[in-house]
């Protein structure tokens, strides 16, 4: 099982897919490629990975990395819904699609849906695509994760108000007036996702 990593009183918490090989041996998340070029576009923002919390959807690896698979998704998400709620961050990004989907409770893909922060119950939520697209997809795919990166550096660095920032919403989702009251854990437990 890779449960995550990182600062347990992170502001930033980044959630992947699920495990690769190389997290599956170390019991690591994002220890492989994609994990290298997560760090270092962390860094172009001035963010270690000691600065942030990083989970994933599904915490066992799908075998031969297929995609994972809905009853898979059903029985981890639990863990990440308090995963969230522990580490309590200001910003979550999410890589790729399954785990934008989940937060967002979207049908559309990240293509659609990133380039925006959503207002997302009390936090910001900024979606990009999984560094493992980038690194198969080429320069477009890690520019425009640049630019989702650089709207995790204005709300961390406080250059904005991170509810003014946030003007997407998720269709069927919660709407940015939310934000304003801080519902009960439990009530959060069972609306987040
Ligand atoms: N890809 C993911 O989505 N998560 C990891 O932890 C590693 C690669």
């Amino acid at each position: 099982m890779v449960f995550g990593a990182g600062d347990p009183r992170a502001d930033v918490m980044i959630v992947g897919e699920g495990p690769g090989l190389q997290e599956d041996l170390q019991g690591l998340p994002f220890v492989g490629p994609s994990g290298k070029l997560l760090d270092q576009l962390l860094g172009e923002i001035g963010l270690e990975r000691s600065d942030v919390y990083i989970a994933n959807v599904v915490k066992c690896r799908p075998p031969g990395n297929r995609d994972p698979r809905p009853d898979e998704i059903d029985a981890c998400k639990h863990y990440l819904r308090e995963q969230i709620q522990i580490i309590d961050p200001t910003v979550v990004i999410t890589l790729g699609n399954f785990s934008t989907k989940l937060l967002l409770r979207e049908q559309r893909g990240i293509t659609k849906l990133r380039g925006v922060a959503y207002a997302w119950w009390k936090r910001v939520l900024v979606p990009t695509f999984h560094p493992a697209a980038a690194l198969r997809g080429g320069q477009r795919v890690l520019d425009q994760m640049r630019d989702d990166m650089e709207l995790v550096r204005q709300v961390v660095s406080g250059e904005v108000d991170p509810y003014a920032l946030a003007v997407g919403e998720a269709e069927d989702g919660p709407k940015p007036g939310e934000l304003a009251e801080p519902m009960p854990v439990e009530a959060e437990q069972r609306s987040l996702f």
